[in-house]
């Protein structure tokens, strides 16, 4: 440690904040974790849940996919009810 270990805070800082901004979060919060916690940040923000995990269902008529609690299409403007179970997507799990 020292001198040595800078570096090593600098990138898993900014790989951290990268991961966390594209998850919808706060770069610069994110940024300060990974480099204060190099290898725990960065498990951190991988398993934080983010915005893209929430389920998601296909606008009926356009095709475009929406999350659940969107009411009205951001695309077309149709409005949007509680989909039927068997077109709901979870894109966050596999
Ligand atoms: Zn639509």
């Amino acid at each position: 440690m020292g001198f040595e270990y800078v570096p090593i805070a600098f990138f898993f800082g900014l790989a951290t904040a990268i991961i966390g901004r594209g998850k919808g979060s706060s770069f610069w919060l994110w940024f300060l974790i990974g480099g204060l916690l190099p290898p725990l940040g960065l498990i951190a923000v991988i398993l934080y849940r983010s915005e893209k995990d929430e389920p998601e269902r296909q606008c009926p008529a356009c095709g475009k996919a929406v999350k659940l609690y969107v009411q009205v299409c951001p695309r077309c403007g149709t409005d949007l009810y509680l989909p039927d179970p068997a077109e709901v997507r979870h894109p966050g799990v596999r």
